[in-house]
């Protein structure tokens, strides 16, 4: 049952804050997780529902000295339409084209996807291949403050994240790639476009001479957060991208991926999963 008492729709980023410092708020973005999280029992809302949806300056892409920066309340689809999306970041991309229907990438955002904190959301495996970083807004003594934190370390278990609940989070900020940088995303399941993954993969590096370098691999869904694979990507790293190479990073596979088993799949599966699609992934690389 629902406890709202008030509902806000704060048009600037000031105003969601002096909100958020009140306390009791939930923050409504494009509502895809958060109303059938609520009709599911699985979600009770605070007193105060704060609609950020018009806050100015929240939604859209902009590059400033080689650092994007994309507004939380941008949606898949804005990031779908992007072709600065499309051209220079391919796993981001093809994420959003794996991701829900028409209706639900209208709808939710970039911002929703990372507070979510799903180990199977779609956005995150991509964003990790791209060191992005989540820039968090508050107003602690009265003036608006910003803290950055990697993504990397802003999971801390299924649906938790380092976000104290005064905090809103206003942009992901990406470092863009450098020349020759080359990044794909693979998602599994039973219907790709509209379930939630059963495993997927990211993968991005500099592909030069045959050799791989800045080598960043991610796997969604095989652990209790969307991780990096370190094993993998040492596996890869400096090395030339020929069959031994591959066959040492999907051996390596296996240490980075802990999956577990539920309706979806069983932990096994999973990992022969990974494993086929990895392979399938580098060797598509190797072969432009
Ligand atoms: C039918 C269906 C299919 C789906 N398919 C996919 C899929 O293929 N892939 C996938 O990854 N997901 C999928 N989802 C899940 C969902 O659509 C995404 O996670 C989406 O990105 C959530 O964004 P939102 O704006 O709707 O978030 P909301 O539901 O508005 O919010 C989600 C959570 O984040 C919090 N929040 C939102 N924005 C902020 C912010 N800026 N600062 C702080 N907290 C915030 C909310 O309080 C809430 O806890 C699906 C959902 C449905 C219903």
């Amino acid at each position: 049952m629902s406890t709202i008492q008030h509902y806000a729709a704060p048009r600037s980023l000031e105003e969601a804050a002096d909100l958020l410092r009140q306390g009791n708020v939930t923050v409504l973005a494009g509502g895809t997780d958060l109303m059938p999280q609520s009709k599911a029992g699985k979600l009770k809302f605070q007193p105060v529902l704060m609609n950020i949806r018009n806050v100015e300056g929240l939604r859209g892409l902009t590059e400033t000295g080689g650092v994007l920066r994309i507004g939380a309340t941008t949606t898949i689809t804005d990031l779908y339409d992007s072709d600065l999306v499309k051209s220079r970041l391919a796993a981001l991309w093809q994420a959003c084209d794996h991701f829900a229907s028409d209706q639900i990438r209208n709808a939710g955002t970039i911002g929703g996807n990372i507070c979510n904190a799903s180990p199977a959301g779609d956005t995150l495996v991509p964003l990790l291949v791209l060191n992005a970083r989540v820039v968090l807004a508050a107003k602690p003594n009265g003036a608006l403050t910003q803290r950055v934190v990697p993504l990397r370390e802003f999971f801390v278990g299924p649906g938790k994240v380092r976000r104290e609940p005064s905090e809103l989070v206003a942009a992901v900020e990406i470092d863009m790639p450098p020349p020759g940088f080359v990044s794909a995303f693979f998602k599994f399941g039973t219907r790709p476009a509209l379930d939630i993954s059963t495993i997927s993969i990211g993968f991005g590096a500099v592909y030069e001479g045959g050799k791989l370098r800045d080598v960043r691999v991610a796997f969604g869904a095989v652990a209790p957060t969307p991780i990096r694979a370190p094993h993998v990507e040492a596996a890869l790293e400096g090395k030339p991208l020929n069959e031994e190479t591959i066959v040492a990073a999907c051996d390596a596979a296996g240490q980075d991926a802990r999956p577990i088993s539920d309706v979806r799949a069983s932990d096994w599966y999973r990992r022969e999963m990974v494993r086929n699609m990895l392979e399938r992934m580098l060797n598509n690389v190797r072969n432009g």
